[in-house]
C-alpha cells in the first residue's frame, strides 16, 4: 500500500472515532478501551502490538511501535503498564499495545 493510500485510510479510520463532549472526558478517564469499541476497532487497537499487522511509519520500524512510546500515550512512567491515550479520550490503553494511530513521540 502506498504512503499515501496508506494516510488516507487511517485518516478515514480516525473519521469513525465519535466525537465525545469535553464533561464526559473525565468518566471515562479511568475505563480500559475495550476491544470491541468501535473507535478502537476502527483503529485495529490491539492490547499486544504482536498481534497487530503493523508496518513502518514515520522512519520507525513496525516491530518498534507500541503504545508507551507513541505521541498519543499519556504518562510520565515509563514502565506504565496501562495509560490514558489522548485518541481514545483518554482512556486507558496498554503500553505493549498498538493502534493504526500511532505517533512517535516527539
Ligand atoms: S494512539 Fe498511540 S497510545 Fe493510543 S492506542 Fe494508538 S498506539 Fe496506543
Amino acid at each position: 500500500m502506498t504512503p499515501r493510500r496508506s494516510f488516507l485510510k487511517q485518516s478515514s479510520a480516525l473519521a469513525l472515532i465519535p466525537l465525545v463532549p469535553i464533561t464526559s472526558f473525565e468518566s471515562l478517564a479511568a475505563t480500559k478501551v475495550p476491544l470491541d469499541d468501535p473507535a478502537a476497532k476502527a483503529l485495529r487497537y490491539v492490547e499486544d502490538a504482536n498481534l497487530a499487522k503493523r508496518a513502518d511509519k514515520m522512519g520507525v520500524a513496525a516491530a518498534d511501535q507500541l503504545c508507551s512510546n507513541c505521541r498519543f500515550y499519556v504518562t510520565d512512567d515509563a514502565n506504565a503498564a496501562w495509560a490514558p491515550c489522548q485518541l481514545f479520550q483518554n482512556r486507558l490503553v496498554a503500553g505493549p499495545g498498538w493502534c493504526a494511530g500511532w505517533v512517535p513521540k516527539s
